[in-house]
């Protein structure tokens, strides 16, 4: 695939082409577990759907395309793709990672891999110098989310990304609430760049699988042993799914940030409305950067209430009618999600607090309906 095509193009025609038996249009849901062969050893490049899938392979090409990305290896999930990363990793070595992250990466660290010897430092990412005095002979890996999840941080990926180099340091991040149409991390440095593709990428919330590109070929043998030998695959039909749900990724997100854009500025002057959080406020701590490394802000907000009352947040998400409470984000349609109970619970309270998850924080991902629904929605669960 050509490089100098547009997003859009990209999205639509990056690593599909019409089937070579019958000419259809879409990649065929190739659904086989194994394949074919003449003789010992001779295939087509396809031996057993776990090593490699004609219909997975397919989606990998076009999403490393959509990153700028040499390679790309598709996960069952995002928690899979992001254990893989870990599995780069030797007992005894130290990651810095971002402090207020997705909560199932945090239980994924500490629950899981802390077990097995790998050591996390989690700090807050302001500025890349306040990072480097974490790190030591052991760190191995930095670990990034931007805009973090839910408090809407900024990381300054290039600035990492130069940290990183310096020490020998691989950078991976996580690229899943900006997609890879707002923001390409492997342009500006990134070793690795995660996403979990059940939210913008997939985006209608029907399939749940993680994705990483990459531009060194060492690494990529590495990651596609791990892909391969661990077998956190995603299947054919998801594989289909996720490439139909790309074909309009470009559009999807445009309105997102639209209709983002007239929720957060509504929701700001909303007399019951404490703190805000979303990137496109120019009184945003990061916005400059916002504007320097992301195409447009996204469609994810948090705020808090006046009071800070757990109970007066409940009220205002059970009223909702047009944003559904749920947990997970970056569908069609408009989420609501309470952190400190739901996405966040897995945290302590202290740690939580300190990054912003207080008690009356809630979270919108909002969707591609018409925006005056929203605003009326909003209007009637905050009276
Ligand atoms: C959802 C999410 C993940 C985990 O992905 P799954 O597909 O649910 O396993 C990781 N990081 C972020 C930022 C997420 O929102």
């Amino acid at each position: 695939m050509n490089k100098e095509m547009k997003f859009a193009t990209k999205a639509i025609h990056a690593g599909v082409e019409p089937d070579a038996a019958t000419g259809a249009i879409m990649t065929p849901i190739y659904q086989t577990s194994t394949y074919a062969q003449p003789t010992p050893g001779e295939h087509k490049g396809y031996e057993y759907s776990r090593t490699q899938n004609p219909t997975r392979h397919a989606l990998e090409k076009n999403l490393a395309a959509l990153e700028n990305g040499k390679h790309g290896l598709a996960f069952a999930s995002g928690l899979a793709s992001i254990d893989a990363c870990m599995r780069l990793l030797n007992p005894g070595e130290e990651v810095i990672s971002t402090n207020d992250l997705y909560g199932g990466t945090y239980r994924l660290y500490t629950k899981v891999h802390e077990n097995y010897g790998l050591n996390f430092h989690f700090i807050g990412m302001d500025t890349p110098q306040h990072a480097e005095q974490y790190i030591t002979e052991k760190t191995k890996m930095i670990w990034i989310e931007t805009p973090t999840n839910p408090t809407m941080n900024i990381i300054d990926i290039k600035g990492f990304a130069e940290l990183a180099k310096r020490h020998n340091i691989l950078l991976v991040v996580d690229n899943t609430f900006a997609s890879p149409y707002l923001q390409n991390p492997l342009d500006l440095g990134a070793d690795i760049v995660m996403h979990s593709v059940t939210k913008y990428i997939g985006g209608h919330s029907d399939v749940v699988m993680g994705f990483l590109a990459l531009n060194d070929d060492a690494l990529q043998e590495r990651l596609a042993f791990i892909q391969n030998s661990v077998g956190a695959v995603p299947g054919p039909m998801d594989s289909f799914l996720v490439l139909r749900g790309i074909k309009t990724l470009h559009l999807r997100i445009q309105r997102h940030c639209e209709n983002g854009a007239v929720v957060a500025k509504w929701l700001k002057a909303h007399p019951k409305v404490d703190r805000m959080y979303w990137p496109g406020f120019e009184d945003h701590p990061n916005h400059e950067v916002a504007k320097e490394q992301m195409r447009d802000f996204g469609g994810m907000i948090s705020f808090s209430l006046k009071g800070d009352k757990l109970e007066d947040a409940y009220r205002v998400v059970s009223k909702m009618e047009v944003f559904t409470l749920a947990e997970s984000l970056g569908g069609v349609e408009s989420l609501a999600g309470h952190p400190a109970s739901m996405t966040h619970a897995a945290i302590p309270k202290e740690e939580r607090e300190k990054t912003g998850v207080t008690d009356s924080l809630i979270r919108l991902s909002v969707g591609v309906e018409d925006v005056d629904d929203l605003i009326a929605d909003l209007e009637q669960a905050l009276s």
